[in-house]
């Protein structure tokens, strides 16, 4: 059972939850975990039962962007010196 780290995002978006989260995969050998991070959507069903499914690396369409940080603090973290 692959064990989850806590959610990197959490939003909620009417009876969903979505997750942006690391996964370790749990295999002694691995060596590059945790993986992600993975986007998970839970929807609560009105039988009371939640549904858990996974979306993958992209951001989903309902989830609304984080807040952007500044394009001068971002592009002087792109330019390496030699
Ligand atoms: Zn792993």
């Amino acid at each position: 059972m692959p064990k989850a780290i806590d959610a990197l995002e959490t939003h909620y978006r009417g009876s969903s939850r979505y997750d942006l989260k690391m996964v370790c995969c749990g295999k002694p050998n691995c060596g590059r975990c945790p993986h992600g991070p993975y986007w998970y959507v839970t929807i609560q069903l009105r039988s009371g039962k939640a549904v858990r499914r996974y979306l993958g690396k992209e951001r989903p369409a309902e989830v609304p962007e984080p807040e952007k940080t500044p394009t001068g603090a971002r592009s002087a973290e792109v330019q390496h010196v030699r």
